[in-house]
């Protein structure tokens, strides 16, 4: 395994592999989430690298870039275990140097849920991304469903701006009483642990209510502001129901795909998961069929 922190070697590695390229963008901590996407791409190309980056531009002055969970030489060893080519490392000042000033906003789908929430994070993901597509040239590159809106954001820059390249997204791996996995879960002390289960049991029960034919938006909502109230520790951030495809907030019953989402505050984490609906769509293609190419 190659661990790479400049561009001159960087391109001179990529010119070396012959055939598929399957590229997994992280933001290091990595967990078994992270790891299911490296497993994918590994079998789906010839050639496997990922890319360890904290990006400063997605965090907000108020947001938590300083104290973002670090740990280079952990996630190095995983990596060497799962069978990675390269490992792309680069420092805040290559990505960003001095003068910087190029940025990319893809509009409509970066306004509501998590980029209402969090101003400017998806023009940061979408900057960077776009600057890892052009130094890594993945033949696909991989994403969780876990950040939905950042899949159809990327999608949509993918789209807009052709790039020559495929967008993979792969399912959200849960810890065993469901708790998406995430690298800000080691923030949670062992009470707010505990609490941060009721996110997935809200969207149970979403599913549930689902399944027995509800169609209604506002009857979906209500259910998951009732199980997040059973939670003292819960603070919820907002909790949507989206049409799947478009991200646009419904009001009126569907029979479309629906993107059932939430961000919960537990202490000074905010936690974010998803469920698309019906419950089948939830798979290794699901929200790329959603999504369109
Ligand atoms: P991050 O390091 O948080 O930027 O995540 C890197 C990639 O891993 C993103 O495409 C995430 O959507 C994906 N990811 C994060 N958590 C999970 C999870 N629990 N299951 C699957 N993919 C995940």
């Amino acid at each position: 395994m190659q661990v790479i922190d400049n561009i001159p070697a960087l391109r001179q590695m990529r010119a070396q592999i012959n055939g598929r390229l399957g590229v997994v963008p992280t933001m290091g901590a990595l967990h078994a989430g992270h790891l299911s996407l490296v497993e994918a791409a590994r079998a789906e190309n010839d050639a496997v690298l990922v890319t360890i980056f904290v990006n400063p531009t997605q965090f907000a002055a108020n947001e938590d870039l300083a104290a973002y969970p670090r740990d280079l030489p952990r996630d190095l060893d995983l990596l060497r275990e799962v069978g990675v080519d390269i490992v792309f490392t680069p420092t805040p000042d290559l990505m960003y140097p001095p003068g910087y000033q190029t940025y990319i906003d893809v509009e409509q789908v970066s306004q509501g849920l998590e980029g209402a929430r969090r101003p400017g994070h998806f023009r940061g993901v979408a900057t960077v991304v776009a600057k890892l597509f052009n130094l890594t040239q993945p033949t696909v590159a991989y994403f969780g469903q876990k950040d939905a809106q950042q899949v159809a954001v990327i999608r949509q820059m993918v789209r807009d701006l052709n790039f020559p390249l495929e967008i993979a997204v792969c399912p959200t791996m849960r810890e065993p009483d469901g708790l998406a996995m995430s690298s800000r879960n080691v923030y949670l002390n062992a009470e707010q642990r505990r609490a941060a289960s009721v996110l997935y049991r809200a969207l149970q029960n979403a599913g549930d209510i689902y399944a027995a034919g509800e169609r209604d938006p506002e009857v979906l909502r209500r259910a998951i502001f009732d199980t997040l109230r059973t939670e003292p520790l819960a603070a919820p951030d907002y909790v949507s129901i989206a049409d799947a495809r478009t991200l646009q907030e419904l009001t009126q019953p569907s029979d479309a795909p629906m993107l059932v989402s939430l961000t919960v505050g537990i202490g000074k984490t905010h936690l974010l998961d998803n469920f698309i609906l019906p419950a089948e769509l939830n798979d290794r293609v699901g929200l790329s069929r959603v999504l369109g190419g």
